[in-house]
């Protein structure tokens, strides 16, 4: 989703066509915890590739750069975050780290009014080792090809900087531990049933080798609603799925719903943002202008992209159940308020309903909607517009 961000940030920064030769004159990193910044500022734009490197056990970031000079000057505060010390070679930059960590974001901002210096700004965030390695698996060949002359175009350059990972689904199993949700007739238990359904969805999203998959809980465990939301954005979720069971005063209600973010959520997620440091790396570093308009941007792109896969969503589910009539809802959902994740909800059926109940208590029905999931999840990443949409 990063992606279209970076198209638009080409147009906005009104960048040249074509990279030439710049100096830096600043290399900071900044940074703590999760979360790290490097910047390189410089008198012109910096064609870069941005790599994962394993070499001899040591990882590293590697920020590989065409015709620059690096001024005597860019003395930088010492090295944050996960960076513990960087080295410079004729190929560009070396950022050693300490822990593995991935790139969630790569801007080129052009000079704005508060600073007339091109800035590179790559943010990192903690990955697991494997996670690492397998980019930099992949990054074996992206850094022989950048180190050939490939030479993108402006606009393209952040695009094909990104690793090409995995793409990462996070499924909340909702509920757990003392709270048990929904009850059926027979005590069914909804966090039990979404747990099971959970778990089929995972095993089937496996099978293809496309994915990542993170689950909030694999136990009946409680975890809190804003636990489950920093999960899924410190995994780097490309998507967010919670799995809830319905219930009703009325036992003839059934079928499934798929929720997303309504108008007054929306409303929310800068506040329940900031107070729980889901913080777009955009927010800082950058001239307040510039980030104001990336947030929005990526607000934006993730309510979109939410209603597009809740769209996709809906036919899958009811070519494997019953689904409620106006399938599609919205509603102010503390676990859809990530700012850049896209998120749904689904309510699989209702616990309430016999035959709902039924379903979802046979391995066969919950394989049912796990397979619809699945397939509604292939079908949003295959879109060919799903790299350069912008809506
Ligand atoms: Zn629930």
């Amino acid at each position: 989703m990063f992606r279209t961000i970076f198209l638009i940030i080409g147009f906005l920064a009104g960048m040249v066509g074509h990279a030439f030769a710049a100096e830096i004159n600043e290399i900071r990193v900044e940074g703590a915890g999760e979360y790290t910044r490097i910047t390189l500022a410089a008198d012109g734009e910096l064609a870069h590739g941005i790599f994962s490197l394993s070499d001899a056990g040591m990882r590293s970031i590697a920020v590989d750069l065409h015709d620059f000079q690096i001024d005597d000057a860019a003395n930088t505060p010492p090295p944050a975050g996960a960076v513990t010390t960087y080295e410079v070679s004729s190929k560009g930059i070396a950022f050693h780290l300490s822990h593995a960590v991935t790139v969630s974001r790569a801007l080129n901002i052009g000079p704005t009014v508060s600073d007339p210096r091109h800035r590179l700004v790559i943010d990192l965030v903690r990955v697991s080792p494997d996670r690492f390695d397998r980019d930099a698996a992949v990054d074996v060949d992206r850094r022989a090809a950048f180190g050939g002359g490939q030479v993108p175009e402006a606009g393209e350059m952040a695009v094909a900087s990104l690793p090409q990972a995995k793409q990462v689904i996070v499924i909340d199993p909702g509920h757990g531990g003392h709270d048990p949700g929904a009850l059926a007739a027979d005590k069914t238990r909804e966090k039990d049933v979404v747990l099971k359904t959970a778990l089929s969805l995972k095993a089937a999203l496996e099978t293809s080798g496309r994915y990542t998959v993170h689950l909030t809980r694999e136990g009946d465990t409680y975890i809190e609603h804003e636990d489950r939301v920093t999960m899924a954005r410190n995994w780097g979720a490309d998507l967010f799925i919670s799995i809830h069971a319905d219930a009703a005063a009325n036992h003839s209600v059934a079928g499934a719903t798929v929720y997303t973010l309504n108008t007054r959520g929306q409303s929310r997620v800068d506040p329940v943002s900031s107070k729980y440091g889901w913080r777009l790396p955009v927010e800082d570093g950058t001239s307040r202008e510039v980030a104001s308009i990336l947030t929005d941007l990526t607000k934006r792109e993730t309510k979109t992209n939410s209603s597009i896969f809740a769209e996709i969503l809906i036919p899958e589910l009811a070519s494997a159940g019953p689904i409620v009539r106006n399938s599609h809802r919205q509603e102010n959902f503390f676990v859809l308020l990530a700012p850049d994740v896209p998120a749904v909800l689904i309510e699989v059926g209702f616990l309430t309903n016999r035959a709902d109940a039924a379903r979802l208590a046979s391995a066969d029905g919950r394989a049912r909607s796990a397979k619809a999931i699945a397939r509604a999840i292939d079908a949003y990443f295959d879109r060919p517009a799903a790299h350069t949409a912008v809506n």
